[in-house]
């Protein structure tokens, strides 16, 4: 494990308040998505998860078609899908743009794909003021924090922190009821959306048949962003992809009821190219970025690359008992969680935090409530032998795998095994096996007390299983 994600899992272990801010937050989200994907409000659940899963699985294997697909129906609707390699390639394209038209300020709607190649602190490098919309990311960027969670991303913070952390940035009373803080951050927002040259947004689908980018939300704010300013660009991983507008039936299905246990959010738009003659609002340009970002280094895996199907709903973190007490920030980038432990290695390469798909205790309860029923456990076991076998070939930890060695060795020889637990539980005077606890020699070298740092060592039982099942 990372210095740095070491020491964020403790100081997030250690903060009483922000225990209970992350243990509340989640049980609610959980407790919501239960009602909502019980039989009695939708009794076809388990199916549409299967067919989610066969929709994605199909998209994924056929890519290709479906991208071009979709960037020829953008293009017939007067639109523009432009590919990006990474962050550096979606930056020099907006810049560029703003350049050419003259723009100077930029309103944004939530969106993971930006966050993860650092939009907004790029563009400002470059002196375009670049706005978050959303409430949860609004309050991020004041604070200059990441998200902490995919759907919701202050959740880490109280009414209390976002009081305080207007009065000091926003020069305005100091507020503590939700109402009066969204007030505060709707009259700033509201000049911005007015003034905006660009609004750049998410994606939530890209569907293929209609070069459709369909986008949920609760605020109207990712309306406002990308209907009054002049341009819009949509920002989206190419995994985004669905093949026909009637898929959504599926989807969106499972979306909010997953996220926030909502039957549909309040606003779902559908944006298919600028605004068209006799219409009364929309962008006069509309371009959709495509990102890889490490994506088709993923697609090129066919054993994980069911790790693209993510709709981002969020459900992993809320059910995940290692993110409930971590919380979103020990992980090391903008994806947490179960998705993040599989995403984050496979997207930025696995040497990143080799630690991370270890950050799991595989109880399995991600890919329970996945959507689309990413096997996640297995992924993350795909990942740790991925990380083993980096160790072995690069010679680290090989007393740790000497000892396994030796372990299975033992575990394959019962008469071995059987003698070598005698002895374990027989030594001792009490023959309780505290022997091992009370040899200060072994337990101080210095493999053994890394090894136990964080691990417990049990004493061994006084009367083995073998024993009691004989005596029977
Ligand atoms: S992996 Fe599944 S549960 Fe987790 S965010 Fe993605 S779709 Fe939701």
């Amino acid at each position: 494990m990372s210095a740095a994600f070491d020491e964020k899992v403790h100081s997030t272990l250690a903060d009483a308040n922000l225990q209970l801010a992350i243990y509340r937050a989640t049980g609610r989200l959980i407790d919501h998505r239960k009602n909502a994907v019980a039989a009695a409000a939708l009794p076809d659940y388990q199916e549409l998860r299967t067919a989610a899963n066969a929709l994605k699985r199909h998209t994924i294997d056929h890519l290709d078609h479906y991208l071009e697909q979709f960037e020829a129906n953008v293009a017939a609707h007067g639109g523009k899908v432009v590919f990006c390699q990474d962050a550096t390639e979606v930056a020099d394209f907006v810049l560029g743009l703003a350049k050419e038209r003259g723009a100077q300020l930029i309103v944004k709607s939530k969106s993971m794909t930006t966050e993860e190649i650092d939009l907004n602190e790029r563009l400002e490098h470059h002196k375009l003021e670049s706005v978050e919309t959303d409430l949860g990311e609004y309050i991020l960027q004041l604070a200059h924090q990441r998200p902490y969670h995919i759907v919701a991303p202050a959740l880490h913070l109280t009414r209390y922190d976002v009081g305080d952390l207007f009065a000091r940035t926003l020069g305005v009373a100091n507020e503590t009821a939700p109402e009066k803080q969204t007030l505060i951050a709707r009259a700033v927002l509201r000049q911005k959306f007015l003034a905006a040259d660009i609004g750049i947004s998410g994606a939530n689908f890209l569907v293929a048949d209609s070069g459709a980018v369909l986008i949920v939300e609760n605020e109207g704010n990712a309306r406002l962003t990308t209907s009054a300013p002049k341009i819009h660009i949509a920002v989206a991983g190419i995994e985004k992809l669905i093949p026909r507008a009637q898929d959504l039936a599926v989807f969106l299905k499972l979306l909010g009821r997953s996220a926030t246990g909502q039957a549909l959010t309040v606003y779902t738009s559908f944006l298919s190219g600028p605004r068209r003659a006799g219409e009364i609002d929309g962008p006069e340009e509309f371009y959709v970025v495509l990102l890889d970002n490490g994506r088709t280094r993923l697609l090129a895996d066919r054993e994980k690359r069911e790790s693209l199907y993510c709709i981002r709903c969020g459900a992993c973190l809320n059910h995940c008992p290692v993110y409930r007490k971590i919380g979103g920030h020990s992980f090391p980038w903008v994806y947490s969680g179960p998705i993040g432990a599989i995403i984050t290695p496979q997207f930025l390469g696995i040497e990143h935090e080799p630690s991370l798909p270890f950050a799991s205790s595989l109880c399995g309860a991600c890919a329970e409530v996945c959507p689309v029923k990413i096997d996640i456990p297995k992924v993350l076991l795909d990942l740790r032998a991925e990380v083993k076998q980096n160790e072995e070939h690069k010679g680290v930890n090989r007393l740790e795998r000497l000892a396994f060695r030796i372990w299975a060795w033992v575990m394959c020889h019962p008469r071995i095994y059987e003698m070598a637990a005698m002895v374990a539980a027989g030594v001792a005077p009490a023959g309780n096996g505290k022997w091992l606890r009370s040899a200060p020699a072994l337990m101080n070298l210095p493999p053994v007390r890394a090894w136990l740092s964080q691990r417990d060592l049990p004493p061994a039982p006084a009367r083995s299983f073998r024993e009691l099942w004989r005596k029977r």
